[in-house]
Order: structure tokens, then sequence, then C-alpha cells
């Protein structure tokens, strides 16, 4: 694996565990709050959001860890909501255009995206280590643009 495609996996040393990604800012709300129905919603860490932020109608369900610059958790959608089945391929992977660099994500963000193209309004770049609107990135050998 070279540079340019480190994966937030490799930086913490735990390939195993799910890597934290999409999700967005507040500045990208991807979702209107209405829809925020818990039975919807689940997060990467399987915790309940952190009652200090705005529960179901925070950007994401943890803080940013200054560490890492992603969030403690993300956003995605529930078991029940995946299982109503892909409108893409499941994906793993994105470059992003502005560095040129892959950034690797968890199963149930990838399933997330699958389901639901239009759910993050913003993404994560592991090396850039923030997020950027998801039309900065393309899908890993396509040109099919993040979030269309
Ligand atoms: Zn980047």
């Amino acid at each position: 694996m070279s540079d340019d495609e480190r994966t937030l996996g490799d930086r913490l040393g735990q390939k195993d565990e799910p890597i934290n990604l999409g999700g967005g800012s507040s500045v990208y709300h991807p979702w209107p709050e209405s829809e925020r129905d818990p039975e919807r919603y689940s997060t990467t860490d399987g915790e309940p959001p952190d009652p200090a932020l705005a529960g179901y109608d925070a950007p994401a369900p943890k803080p940013i860890d200054p560490e890492t610059g992603q969030h403690g958790a993300y956003w995605v959608l529930s078991d029940s909501e995946l299982a109503k089945g892909f409108v893409r391929p499941v994906r793993d992977s994105y470059i992003h255009g502005k560095c040129g660099t892959l950034t690797r994500m968890g199963r149930k963000l990838a399933e997330t995206y699958a389901r639901e193209p239009k759910f993050y309004g913003a993404t994560f770049c592991a090396t850039c280590r923030d997020h950027f609107p998801v039309a900065e990135f393309h899908w890993d050998g396509t040109s099919e643009v993040v979030g269309s």
C-alpha cells in the first residue's frame, strides 16, 4: 500500500475496527431535521448520540476528535433501513479530488452510501484530515461523484 492509500485503520492500527468516515459538519446538513427518525438512524459506534450535542439533530452523534479530525462516531442508516436494499454498489473507497488520495471507510458507512447516496453532505478525507462536500470526491476506480 502506498502512502497515498492510507486509511484511518492504518493510522490507528485497528484494521478490524469500523472506520469512522462520512457524516458532516453543521454547514452541510445532509437531511432535514424532520426526517431524523431514531428508527432510521444508527451510529458507527452503536451508541446513542452524545447527550451534550443536539441528539438526533446533531450533525454527528459524537464531537470531533482533535487527534484524528474525525467525529467520534457518525450517523449511519439503521439495519432495518439498510435491509430495504441498495440502489448503488457498496463501495468503500473514494478519492478526494483536491489531494488525489484515497480514503477507505467502514462497512456500515459504505452500505449507507449504497442505500441512500445523498445521505451525507460532507465526508472525510484521511489525508487532509477534514470533512469536505461530497462533490469533491469520486468513487475509486470510477468517475462517479460521491453523493450522486
Ligand atoms: Zn484530501
